[in-house]
């Protein structure tokens, strides 16, 4: 199997126990992120903005750490971080 194959599981699964402790401990849910973060780094893997907040390094759940609102004049969809209030904008595709 090819290694960036693997990476990529990895950093799913490290982004879904992010998820999962998210209610429990954030702490040890942010780490899970930079742990997915890292791996991706070292496998030059671009993971996007949509999946965590890259300032605070919450994982993106929509209703918990993430509001995601639809500005329709723009045609862009914002990403609200509920954490620190960071926002980030997208093109709607
Ligand atoms: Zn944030």
């Amino acid at each position: 199997m090819n290694v960036d194959v693997i990476a990529r599981g990895r950093i799913s699964e490290l982004l879904e126990l992010a998820k999962q402790m998210w209610g429990n401990d954030k702490k040890l849910s942010r780490r899970y992120v930079q742990l997915a973060r890292k791996i991706a780094m070292r496998h030059r893997i671009k993971l996007g903005n949509r999946l965590f907040c890259k300032k605070c390094g919450a994982v993106f759940i929509p209703g918990a750490t993430v509001r995601v609102r639809q500005s329709p004049r723009q045609k862009m969809v914002l990403y609200t971080c509920t954490e620190c209030g960071a926002v980030r904008r997208f093109g709607r595709s």
